[in-house]
């Protein structure tokens, strides 16, 4: 038996724009048994990403939304604490998409052991999961860079964006970040080696771009859409090609911005723009991942968690990502 309670964050109303505290309620439930062919799982880390967003509204999307009283949607990094799963035993260490919650049953059909020894396990939500893979193939499958050309990416601070611009200068190539605040640009140069950044907040994006950006744009890995876009979009060149990742600017409104006009700049420039889902890839997923752990090993890849204690905090650090006040991968530790 396992004493004690489970504590977990159901969605308590589906958000009007921003989502806000009474969006979420935190209910107490006992810890649940394990059937024949599951294990239990005690959550250690809990990943805070902005597609949980979409998950909260009823709009038609490629994923079901979270009901009403549900269990917030999320993937978890957590030990297992008793098996009868054959595959997994007490003590292994996993990641799985287990919900906001401290203690969760799994049959296993989704679950990823993870190396504690490779880097520690919370990168399994971040540069050694997703959002490292969604970078990895998101770049290299749909920008499909050549070295020596120069690849803009916004959000670049955050947990995609880092790594995307990182292996374009793995790539050979000139990597150009957009974030929202002077230290985020000058962490992006700093410490991540990138040739260029732009406070999107406070400058003149089309001066900027150009300054930065003294050849023009070949791949533009986009996570955020709305203005950002359009203005990049103005600086491409011929046969550039747009990853379309995220649109975290039209996440919380209401009504979303018409899309940026960009039939001209398309057809002048031959632009290939195409959406894509991390999931699309993951058939290559070890593959991906065995590239980044070793590009992490070497040095060639660095990383931030911005991390905070305790489940209750999922809810406002989820918040505040939404808004840009993480600094690299938001994650939420339970004791
Ligand atoms: P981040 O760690 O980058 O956090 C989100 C960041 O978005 C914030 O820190 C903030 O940074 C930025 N942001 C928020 N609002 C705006 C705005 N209005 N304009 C510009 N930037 C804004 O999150 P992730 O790295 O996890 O995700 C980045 C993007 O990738 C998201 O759009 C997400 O939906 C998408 N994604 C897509 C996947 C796919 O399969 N297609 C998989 C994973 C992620 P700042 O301070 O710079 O504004």
């Amino acid at each position: 038996m396992t004493a004690g309670k489970n504590r977990q964050i159901v969605l308590a109303a589906r958000p009007v724009g921003l989502p806000k505290a009474e969006d979420f309620r935190l209910v107490e439930t006992p810890v649940p048994e394990p059937g024949p062919g599951e294990m239990l799982v005690r959550a250690r880390w809990l990943s805070l990403d902005p597609y949980m967003r979409g998950r909260m509204s009823d709009a038609p999307s490629y994923a079901r939304p979270v009901a009403i009283g549900e269990v917030m949607v999320g993937a978890v990094v957590g030990e297992v604490v008793r098996s009868s799963h054959p595959d997994f035993a007490a003590g292994d260490v996993v990641e799985e998409r287990l919900g906001w919650q401290e203690y969760a049953i799994s049959r296993g059909r989704e679950a990823r052991k993870v190396d504690p020894t490779l880097a520690p396990i919370s990168t399994a939500l971040g540069i050694l999961g997703m959002p490292g893979l969604t970078a990895y193939f998101g770049l290299l499958e749909v920008g499909r860079p050549r070295p020596g050309e120069t690849v803009v990416v916004s959000a670049a601070a955050g947990a995609v964006g880092a790594v995307v611009g990182q292996i374009a200068k793995i790539g050979g190539c000139r990597a150009v970040g957009l974030a929202g605040s002077k230290a985020k640009v000058d962490y992006l140069v700093g410490e991540l080696g990138f040739d260029a950044g732009v406070d999107y907040k406070t400058a003149d994006l089309h001066a900027a771009l150009a300054v930065a950006c003294p050849r023009g744009v070949d791949v533009y890995f986009d996570n955020v859409g709305g203005r950002i876009t359009e203005a990049v979009s103005r600086h491409v060149n011929p046969f550039a090609r747009v990853a379309v990742c995220g649109l975290i600017s039209q996440y919380n409104l209401e009504k979303p911005e018409l899309a940026p006009r960009n039939e001209r700049f398309v057809l002048v420039n031959r632009v290939r723009i195409q959406g894509f889902i991390v999931s699309d890839f993951y058939a290559r997923r070890d593959e991906a991942l065995r590239q980044l752990a070793e590009w992490l090993r070497q040095g060639r890849l660095k990383y931030r968690e911005d991390v905070v204690d305790g489940l209750e905090k999922a809810p406002a650090a989820f918040i505040g990502m939404l808004q840009g006040k993480n600094f690299g991968k938001q994650l939420v530790r339970i004791a």
